[in-house]
């Protein structure tokens, strides 16, 4: 229809607008007005984000959302097609790091030929880790696949939803026994293999103490764990509005873990929507994160603003607000991104 073919045609238009805006950032490193180095990575799953990769320059692969290629598949995808799927991404990105997430289905995640599982409550039921710690060889196969495509080079493998320590342990060791059956198999593998998790069940923050002695890095996925911390649904329209990540529970919860990570010295990003969002993402900066990983369509607008506020600055403001019981500081700090002509347009 004529209405389709121009909603079309808006999109087209704003495509190119942010690949024009991406080559004219093209020369600037991601660093703030003062000096901050930020390590800006870009979250990748869908074939079109491959269309994003040499534009943004980006500094790698913070979030390698992998279950999408088995949602779109009419068939559990096997070794040597995941490892295809897996080795296009290590050719194109070279040396950079990319974080593999293992398969993170269930909830709103679903399997057309895995047939229907009804559960009242899918958001905190058999999801993600749990369905890969419990369907062991799927989550084998799929590391055989990451370590063949890592050939030589390091990778780094990230665990979603992961709700224990123990969880963690389990997880690793199977990533370590394919590791070194494949070593002994004399297949081409990965160089070396660095382990993480990704921080989304509240759990999690009352045993990181004990996690970041095991874990080689961390990344914060906020989608889930925003919905899990203010118990609100994230799919729900109903309830979009009502609660905010910029409100100082929640940036008080962030600051906590990036302060912690850099405790014991562990790589610590955040690779959730909020990231995205560049007066969020000035935010985060302020409270201390130096890794983000954003979506391809919003990595123009990020690094716009990272080059034009001052990390010192903007992170004395941002710690002063952390005391307000307002729903949220997204008036206050909107108003100081205008006042000191900080992009996040
Ligand atoms: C998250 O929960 O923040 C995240 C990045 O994972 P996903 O959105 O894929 O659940
Ligand atoms: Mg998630």
């Amino acid at each position: 229809s004529d209405h389709l073919i121009n909603e079309y045609k808006k999109k087209s238009v704003g495509l190119q607008k942010i690949f024009a805006d991406l080559e004219k950032l093209a020369k600037y490193p991601n660093i703030t007005a003062d000096g901050v180095k930020i390590n800006l990575a870009m979250n990748y799953g869908l074939d079109l984000d491959y269309e994003y990769i040499k534009p943004t320059h980006c500094d790698g692969i913070g979030l390698y959302r992998t279950e999408i290629t088995f949602m779109s598949a009419e068939k559990m995808p096997d070794v040597e097609s995941q490892e295809r799927q897996y080795k296009k991404l290590f050719d194109a990105l070279g040396n950079k790091k990319i974080i593999f997430r293992s398969l993170d289905v269930g909830s709103d995640k679903f399997l057309p030929y895995w047939g229907d599982i009804k559960e009242d409550n899918p958001a905190i039921g058999w999801r993600s880790i749990r369905i890969t710690l419990d369907r062991r060889a799927i989550l084998r196969k799929q590391i055989r696949a990451m370590l063949r495509a890592a050939a030589d080079k390091e990778l780094n493998v990230m665990f979603p939803m992961v709700s224990t320590v123990q969880e963690f342990i389990e997880a690793k060791e199977t990533l370590m026994i394919e590791y070194e059956r494949e070593k002994q198999r004399g297949n081409p593998t990965a160089k070396d293999v660095k382990v993480g998790i990704m921080i989304e069940v509240p759990s999690v923050l009352f045993q990181l103490d004990d996690l970041l002695q095991h874990v080689d890095f961390v990344s914060v996925g906020t989608n889930d764990l925003y919905q899990f911390v203010f118990a609100c649904d994230r799919g729900n329209p109903r309830l979009s509005d009502r609660y905010d990540v910029l409100s100082a529970p929640f940036l008080k919860l962030m600051k906590r873990i990036v302060d912690q990570a850099g405790q014991y010295k562990v790589y610590c990003s955040v690779c959730g929507e909020m990231a995205s969002n560049p007066l969020v993402a000035m935010a985060l900066i302020g409270l201390g994160y130096r890794n983000l990983s954003v979506a391809g369509a919003s990595y123009a607008k990020v690094k716009k603003m990272i080059l034009s506020m001052r990390e010192e600055d903007v992170s004395d403001y941002v710690k002063s607000l952390l005391k307000s019981q307002k729903n949220s500081i997204r008036p206050q700090l909107s108003a100081y991104a205008y006042d000191h002509s900080i992009a996040i347009d």
